[in-house]
């Protein structure tokens, strides 16, 4: 073949092409604008006749317009029409779309639905998701939905393609928000379920310490109540409807005021107001309306409850019976009063006797008995500031300690006392420095009283160091009168105590006989002077007992 020739043949080649590409062309566009209803497709095994049934020139405008791609399949799968959109969607011009088989332009994995999908009949906008390959061989996730055409060759395919990449990445990002949600919430529900968990459990001990605590209250033998921070009465215990008679509404509307003895009630809101303001325990005995119209003594103690942050959430107050306790001391007090007055007239006439034998003289009377009768009328003595003592207390108790008043020159009081105990105690050294003159006003013999108890006390208190020293000194304006002792001392505890009546130390080895009653008579002595008593003491390292009087001006 010469080259001219060749040039030829292959000029009238391209050419052929070329109007074959026109051809093509013109078909497509005939097809797309609703011109054609058929067309032939030149395949391998020759011209084919394709014809578009229902080929209504809107509808194809339509089908050309729409946002989705949309196909139409001959049997075999080929692709008979195509829009641009699909066109568009796998990257190819449709002259290549085209006659090609529609299985070319899917993933591998989608085959399997598309084979399926080509065997069936009736198939009326049946959806599946499946990935298209595109021209770059990228992919893309498309939902198609087929419907079977009865075309004139058989029944065919039409498949609207719906681009689904968009969706795809949203639902990625939306799974991811969506797992990243899910967290979150299981989070939350865990959190929720703990928070319930201590709710439920801090629920459970509430109502465990309520129910305690009622089960309790209602079962003492105490009547129980309490008190909003502000005093507010807002719960009284069974006991408190028993012992009163009163209703739940009754105890609201007048309370605590009715049931009071009316000569204990004033103090009473007095001491728990004060209580209130304090934020104190209120203690005090006073007298509570029986439900028949008696009255008994209690014992009240209200002590305010705090959280941990020292907030006072309310008051918890006790109203404990004793009455009885109080009739019986009340009758211990009395035989006390009854049995010391009638031994203080046999007292009187024995050392009177005494003290007649005494006077005998030496013939009569033989030298043996008198010192018989010195040792008798020393313990008549002691018996005698026994029996005294005992009658101070019951005075004290029924609030007959009275005595008259005179001015005293307190160096002189002081000066007196430490001489007699000078002659009584000749092993003791017991001194006092008089200081300026300070004039006081009460009764001698009972201030005497006092001093000679402190006095003895220190001698009594102070085995091995000998060293008593009496002092006067002006302390604002009041003069006070000390002893000092290096004896054994007292402790914290028990100083607290021995101002008590009847109380003695007796937790150490040191012995002294005595009832507890010197120091209760002192202290109510002095108080009826106006005045305060109290001690300075170490354990073992002695104490100094002391006494603050009012200077009469
Ligand atoms: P008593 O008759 O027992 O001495 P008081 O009322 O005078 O009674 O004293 C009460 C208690 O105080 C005593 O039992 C004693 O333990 C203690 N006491 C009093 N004075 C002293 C002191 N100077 N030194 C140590 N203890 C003392």
């Amino acid at each position: 073949m010469s080259g001219e020739k060749l040039q030829e043949e292959l000029e009238a080649e391209l050419r052929e092409l070329r109007f074959q590409l026109e051809e093509a062309n013109d078909t497509i566009e005939a097809i797309r604008t609703g011109m054609v209803d058929a067309f032939v497709v030149h395949g391998q095994e020759g011209h084919q006749l394709y014809t578009l049934k229902s080929a209504d020139h809107t509808y194809r405008v339509l089908i050309e317009k729409m946002g989705e791609g949309a196909i139409t399949l001959n049997k075999d799968g080929v692709i008979l029409y195509s829009n641009s959109r699909f066109s568009a969607m796998v990257g190819l011009p449709l002259e290549k779309i085209i006659g090609k088989t529609f299985n070319e332009l899917i993933l591998g994995s989608s085959l399997e639905d598309m084979n399926w999908i080509m065997q069936q009949k009736g198939l009326n906008d049946y959806k599946k998701e499946i990935n298209l390959v595109k021209s770059d061989l990228s992919t893309m996730p498309v939902l198609i939905s087929i419907t079977n055409l009865s075309l004139e060759e058989g029944i065919s395919l039409s498949i609207v393609l719906t681009d689904l990449s968009a969706q795809k990445e949203a639902q990625q990002v939306l799974s991811a928000k969506n797992t990243e949600l899910e967290a979150a919430r299981n989070e939350a529900l865990k959190l929720n379920n703990e928070l319930e968990d201590t709710v439920e459990e801090r629920t459970r001990d509430l109502s465990v310490s309520k129910e305690h605590f009622m089960l309790l209250a209602n079962n003492i033998p105490q009547i129980t109540w309490t008190n909003l921070p502000d005093g507010q009465f807002n719960f009284f215990n069974q006991r408190w409807f028993d012992y009163t008679g009163l209703s739940f509404d009754q105890t609201f509307d007048e309370g605590w005021a009715n049931v009071i003895h009316p000569d204990d009630l004033i103090e009473t809101q007095l001491r728990f107001s004060q209580s209130l303001t304090t934020g104190e325990v209120f203690e005090m005995e006073n007298r509570y309306k029986y439900n028949d119209g008696s009255y008994r003594w209690h014992l009240n103690r209200s002590i305010p409850l705090k959280d941990e942050s020292g907030q006072l959430l309310f008051w918890v107050g006790t109203a404990t019976d004793i009455d009885d306790q109080r009739k019986s001391i009340e009758k211990k007090d009395e035989f006390i009063g009854i049995a010391s007055h009638e031994l203080k007239t046999p007292l009187t006439s024995l050392k009177a006797y005494l003290q007649l034998i005494s006077s005998y003289k030496k013939e009569v009377v033989p030298e043996q008995v008198k010192t018989f009768v010195v040792k008798a009328e020393s313990s008549i003595g002691k018996l005698q500031t026994l029996v005294n003592d005992l009658l101070d207390v019951s005075k004290i108790q029924a609030g007959k300690l009275h005595f008259s008043s005179v001015d005293i020159d307190v160096n002189e009081l002081v000066r007196s006392c430490t001489e007699n105990a000078g002659y009584m105690y000749p092993d003791y050294d017991i001194t006092f420095i008089a200081t300026e003159p300070y004039i006081i006003n009460g009764n001698v013999e009972r201030l005497e009283q006092v001093m000679m108890n402190m006095i003895n006390n220190a001698v009594k208190y102070s085995p091995v160091n000998k060293d008593i020293t009496l002092a006067v000194s002006k302390e604002a304006d009041k003069v006070k009168i000390a002893v000092k002792d290096h004896g054994i001392g007292l402790s914290s505890s028990q100083v607290d105590k021995i101002f008590e009546r009847f109380y003695r130390v007796d937790d150490r080895n040191f012995s002294a006989s005595g009832l507890g009653m010197g120091l209760y008579i002192s202290m109510e002595i002095i108080k009826s002077h106006n005045g305060t008593m109290g001690v300075e003491s170490e354990i073992n390292n002695g104490s100094t007992f002391y006494v603050l009087l009012p200077t009469s001006s």
